[in-house]
């Protein structure tokens, strides 16, 4: 038993006011810190070689080398089939994603082709001039349907948008 004398940790050698502070473990006397550590220590022997539960860190690095373990196949398979590689296709997700806003014809746009058909040389009655609106915004629709399935990259997709829209616009005026 240790006298009141030298009151200090057996691992770490911190001095402690009084004996009570220190532990009797197999390793001596020890203080309330390294009790601490050792169950800590003792927790993470369980868990890991006992219980076997991989640490998040681990787990990481290996989803990261099977990342790479994937990354390098895809890019042998590219070098190997080139374009050529069958790709799975789901026409809903090769579908390019537009936002149509600002691609359908605003209220003064409208208002502007409208007074243009009742107003040209030729010119159409109210009726028939609504009718052609609403038959280009439908033509419209079509043309944003058929773009989304046909380009890949919005840039075309504005590009070819904007030229379907002139045509349709011409053949307007043309009529006019
Ligand atoms: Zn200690």
């Amino acid at each position: 038993m240790k006298n009141n004398q030298e009151v200090h940790c057996d691992k770490c050698g911190r001095e402690v006011a009084k004996l009570k502070y220190l532990k009797k473990v197999n390793e001596g006397f020890l203080c309330g810190k390294c009790i601490k550590e050792n169950r800590a220590k003792h927790r993470e022997f369980l868990r890991r070689e006992v219980l076997k539960i991989p640490k998040r860190s681990d787990l990481l690095k290996e989803w990261a080398e099977k990342r790479k373990v994937r990354e390098k196949e895809q890019e042998r398979l590219r070098k190997i089939y080139g374009d050529a590689k069958p790709e799975i296709k789901s026409s809903k997700k090769d579908k390019l994603k537009i936002n149509t806003l600002g691609l359908y014809l605003t209220k003064d746009e409208r208002l502007f082709l409208y007074k243009k058909l009742v107003q040209g040389e030729n010119p159409l009655s109210s009726e028939e001039a609504n009718k052609r609106i609403k038959n280009l915004t439908e033509q419209m629709k079509i043309l944003i349907e058929d773009l989304r399935n046909k380009v890949k990259t919005p840039l075309e997709f504005r590009k070819r948008f904007d030229e379907g829209f002139a045509r349709l616009i011409m053949e307007i005026e043309n009529e006019v």
